[in-house]
């Protein structure tokens, strides 16, 4: 065995994979550190997901891997210790290998999502959030651990979305997209609408106070037309970008035993984004 095929690495595995942002990101936190470590993309199909988990837990250089679709909820049944993932988020992103071999599994989306908020206080704010997929249902966990107040969500199905705020003990309402938005202090987009190639989102933000956050968690593009016509209305934005860093960065701290480099998220913003 050489030095480099001993030096730690952690994957991204799903099908397809090469679309994948989180290789750039990882390499640029590991050059940026200068440390010994790679992080690649690893297309795996469903029906090789198992022999992959089982051959890759015998290796002392795999540190993990972050999973993206369609393997978010198949890794759940793969890994030795799930937490409370399966009762809660539903679904697993990140997969840490312990020096003895067991699995550890994880989600990092919540976090992610909620780190550019961490410095507001939502206990009590009204949110309105559309979509009630799986990206939903880590923002949910993370507004439910908030304390935030009255949760309407506006989606294509609204029956799918009243179950989704049972299962996270929040008090809202559940409407369907072309409803008018309430005036909430939060508004969210956890669909792809606005997704290149995706149908646009088209919505009227004028209930909305002067002082509302309005985040989209579509990342491609960046500027969504969201986006766009918050920023034209004078409203406070979040793009795609802050999660995906913020999802990355507590995988990163967990494969490679230390935080990523401060300061550097408009070099890494401008590398994900050239
Ligand atoms: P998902 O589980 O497939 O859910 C998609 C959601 O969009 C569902 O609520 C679905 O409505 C709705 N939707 C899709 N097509 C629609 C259409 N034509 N008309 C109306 N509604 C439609 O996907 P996901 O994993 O939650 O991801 C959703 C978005 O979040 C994607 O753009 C993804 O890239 C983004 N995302 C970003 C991050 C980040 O780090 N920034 C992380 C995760 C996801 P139904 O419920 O009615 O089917």
């Amino acid at each position: 065995m050489t030095a480099a095929d001993s030096a730690p690495y952690a994957e991204v595995i799903g099908d397809p994979i090469a679309q994948s942002k989180s290789p750039l990101i990882h390499g640029f936190w590991l050059d940026a550190l200068g440390m010994k470590g790679e992080y690649r993309p690893a297309h795996v199909k469903p029906d090789d997901l198992a022999a992959y988990i089982a051959e890759r837990r015998t290796d002392p250089a795999w540190r993990g891997c972050n999973v993206t679709i369609p393997h978010k909820i198949a890794v759940m049944d793969l890994v030795d210790d799930p937490g409370d993932i399966r009762g809660t988020i539903g679904a697993m992103n990140t997969i840490v290998r312990q020096r003895d071999g067991s699995l550890i599994g994880t989600n990092t989306d919540a976090a992610g999502f909620y780190s550019p908020l961490a410095e507001l206080d939502l206990e009590g704010a009204p949110v309105a959030l559309i979509g009630a997929g799986g990206a939903a249902r880590a923002v949910l966990f993370a507004l439910a651990r908030a304390n935030v107040g009255h949760v309407t969500i506006l989606n294509r199905s609204p029956l799918k979305a009243m179950g989704l705020l049972a299962t996270f003990g929040l008090k809202g309402d559940a409407v369907a997209l072309d409803a008018p938005l309430p005036p909430a202090a939060l508004l969210v987009n956890s669909s792809s609408l606005g997704m290149t190639g995706q149908p646009p989102l088209d919505l009227d933000l004028s209930p909305l106070p002067d002082d509302a956050i309005v985040y989209d968690l579509v990342y491609a593009p960046l500027m969504t037309g969201l986006l766009r016509a918050a920023d034209a209305r004078g409203l406070d934005i979040v793009d795609g970008l802050d999660m995906l860093i913020g999802q990355a960065a507590l995988a990163f701290e967990l494969f490679f035993g230390a935080p990523p480099p401060g300061g550097r998220d408009e070099e890494l913003r401008a590398i994900l984004t050239a």
